[in-house]
């Protein structure tokens, strides 16, 4: 069976993003770079340990309604550098990419370091460098292992001071 019958086999959407050949596992990573925890009402479907040929396994996540910011798709190639983003309208692939590892990621990440100014109550957006050690902070130098990733997604400052 090839990777574009699986594909068919879970439902198409009719606008959204798919996210599909990501590493088995990383589903659930890639709902909380996306903040997604049901609450925002969005319909999505996860697909685990899914068939592929490429891969073996994969995880497949859809989102309805949602197309995906340079800042998330910059995340998701640190995070998940295997991954294919498609943005689907009326039930069309209308755009298909791979993810490239970027050089700056802008905004989603927080610092850990909780004397760096980007978390001094600041309307500064975060700016990290992607280095072979991990991505550094462009205001103080710290370092958020690529492992780490998920545990530093920032709280969105527009959504709060709504
Ligand atoms: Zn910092």
């Amino acid at each position: 069976m090839t990777d574009d019958d699986q594909e068919l086999r879970v439902s198409k959407i009719r606008n959204g993003t798919v996210i599909d050949h990501l590493t088995a596992g990383e589903a659930l990573n890639v709902l909380a770079i996306l903040d997604i925890d049901g609450s925002g009402g969005e319909a999505v479907s996860i697909g685990m340990n899914v068939s592929s040929d490429r891969l073996g396994q994969k995880d497949i996540v859809k989102v309805e309604d949602r197309e995906l910011s340079q800042s998330e798709v910059d995340v998701l190639a640190v995070v998940a550098p295997k991954a294919t983003i498609n943005i689907v309208r009326a039930y069309d692939v209308i755009e298909k990419k791979r993810v490239e590892r970027p050089r700056v990621v802008h905004g989603v990440l927080s610092c850990p370091n909780r004397n760096c100014i980007t978390n001094d109550n600041e309307p500064i957006e975060t700016q990290f460098q992607v280095t072979e050690n991990g991505l550094r902070c462009g205001y103080c130098g710290m370092i958020v292992r690529e492992s780490e990733v998920t545990s530093h997604l920032a709280v969105n400052w527009v959504d709060l001071t709504d």
